[in-house]
């Protein structure tokens, strides 16, 4: 049994679950009991935020869990073993497919234009045989497509670079690793739109001359795998995949699944390829990047799940109408997985450029995208969603006004603690120093100098850590340094007497008194 540890799991609840299992298992978490049937852990987010507090038993994914769910649940295991019977009712949508057959809830709060809107398979498909490959990566360069993952780099571009590299391969890989805590849009996209994304992909292959798609899922939608290669082996009958594609001669591509292991890190796109190589999950140094050198050495184009089901409307629906959609700078819509403190959690498809203000309707501190992303509170949420502002993956979590937000940051420098590689030392060593100093200011033992500390710390966390997740793991601290420096300020105000918080006397002469054997008389 795994139980998810992410913030909003937390405040829904999952700290009774968790008193729940470990006294009916009579084992702590890490152990596992006498008869060695069941383990218990905890997770980082399994993208279940939308329903929390959530756990996976073995592939089985369980929402919305109470205390006496998770009592209920180990009664259930040690009766017959067998997590598929603890799901007793089906969520909505394909999640009642009997390939799912998943508790799970889609939660699809908005329908926009793009990506919910559906579409026949082999439409687009249709549409990019007809035109070159240069052609297809035009349109996706005209509707100004940038990557969904949160980078926002130009698609049409990736495609190019991936083309124009000399190899005798190339490979498409899907990024359906979205790890990040608060993120669940793919798992929507995943269960109710495969055949769009497929359909991306294998408009990718065409555009970037590759003849093998591989889709990198999450090992914690291990559920969706089935049903995912039922839906892959129907394109492969209606020749949308295979050979000679749509009739086009020369155009053979297949797609495979290729699952993780639950890392974050797989989700950066050289450590995904390393991980499907078979080799640890390290991000590696760019250049070359993987349009030029990717999977086994060939170039690779990695793109977004969303990405892909965007290119594939871009086909349908021409670039020009794509182009119309959202902002200047950020065409189309966006996927939001929203969580926290609010009504309505769950997906929503919104043209880019809307604001906080216009997308929540309850107050208080918004973190945007996830906690790699930035916290902002009431005074900014006029600020609109977009690459050029507020740019994000497509994570938002609501946190009311009675959320401590020191409680906040260090609960996402526990998730980087965790997730960090360990390969180069300012991420390995600086999450963790900086999860230690808000610990103390959490502890009232804070410094004026402390917010200095902190600033300098996390600016070199910042600017020399090897990849994305150091680059953007302290952006929870400097985010609340900037927005909401008032809780610093209270936390680190000098004591009226002159002592020094952190300074712990009895720490400091339990040394002194060893050596002399005598107690201390404090005054
Ligand atoms: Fe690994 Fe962190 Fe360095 Fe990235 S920044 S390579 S996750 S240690």
């Amino acid at each position: 049994i795994r139980l998810c540890n992410d913030i909003i799991d937390e405040m829904h609840g999952a700290e009774i679950v968790a008193k729940a299992f470990t006294e009916e298992l009579g084992i702590e978490f890490g152990q596992t009991t006498a008869d060695g049937t069941i383990t218990l852990e905890r997770t980082a987010c399994i993208g279940m935020s939308d329903q929390a507090p959530a756990a996976a038993v073995n592939e089985v994914i369980v929402t919305e869990l109470s205390s006496d769910r998770a009592r209920e649940i180990v009664a259930a295991l040690r009766n017959h073993g067998d997590p598929r019977k603890l799901v007793k009712h089906v969520g909505d949508g394909n999640n009642a497919h009997p390939l799912v057959h998943a508790m799970v809830h889609n939660n699809i709060r908005k329908r926009g234009p793009v990506i919910f809107d559906g579409m026949e398979p082999g439409e687009a498909l249709k549409r990019a045989v007809s035109a070159t490959p240069a052609e297809v990566i035009r349109a996706m360069k005209t509707a100004r497509l940038r990557g969904r993952g949160g980078a926002g780099f130009p698609t049409g571009m990736k495609w190019e670079f991936t083309r124009h590299s000399q190899a005798e391969r190339r490979y498409v890989f899907c990024n359906a690793d979205e790890g990040e805590p608060g993120t669940f849009k793919d798992r929507v996209i995943l269960t109710e739109c495969p055949d769009l994304l497929f359909e991306g992909m294998a408009i990718a292959g065409y555009a970037v001359g590759a003849k093998e798609g591989i889709l990198y899922l999450r090992a914690e939608y291990t559920y969706l795998k089935r049903f995912l290669e039922h839906v892959l082996e129907e394109r492969r009958g209606k020749g949308l995949l295979g050979k000679s594609i749509c009739g086009k001669e020369g155009f053979d591509f297949d797609i495979r699944i290729q699952m993780g292991a639950g890392a974050y890190i797989c989700g950066e796109e050289t450590a995904l390829i390393s991980s499907a190589e078979g080799q640890r999950g390290d991000p590696k140094n760019r250049p070359p990047f993987p349009a030029q050198k990717g999977y086994l050495g060939y170039p690779t184009t990695v793109n977004n799940v969303e990405t892909f089901c965007c290119a594939a409307k871009i086909l349908q629906k021409g670039a020009a109408w794509f182009a119309e959609l959202g902002s200047k700078g950020s065409t189309g819509t966006k996927l939001l997985s929203v969580s926290g403190d609010c009504s309505r959690p769950g997906v929503y498809e919104l043209p880019f450029g809307i604001s906080v203000k216009e997308l929540l309707e309850l107050v208080g501190a918004v973190q945007v995208g996830g906690p790699s992303g930035q916290l902002i509170g009431p005074e900014k949420f006029e600020r609109t969603i977009c690459y050029d502002d507020l740019a994000t993956g497509g994570s938002i979590m609501v946190f009311n006004s009675q959320r401590p937000i020191l409680w906040i940051v260090e609960k996402f420098l526990d998730f980087f603690v965790d997730e960090s590689c360990g390969y180069c030392t300012p991420c390995r060593v600086g999450t963790l120093l900086l999860k230690e100093k808000i610990e103390e200011l959490r502890a009232g033992k804070g410094e004026p100098e402390d917010i200095e500390y902190l600033r300098k710390l996390s600016e070199t966390v910042k600017t020399t850590s090897r990849c994305g997740l150091g680059q953007t793991a302290a952006n929870p601290v400097l985010s609340t340094l900037e927005n909401f420096p008032s809780v610093y300020e209270e936390v680190v105000a000098p004591e009226p007497s002159g002592f020094r918080k952190s300074f712990d006397i009895h720490a400091a002469l339990v040394e002194a008194q060893k050596v002399t054997g005598r107690k201390s008389v404090y005054f």
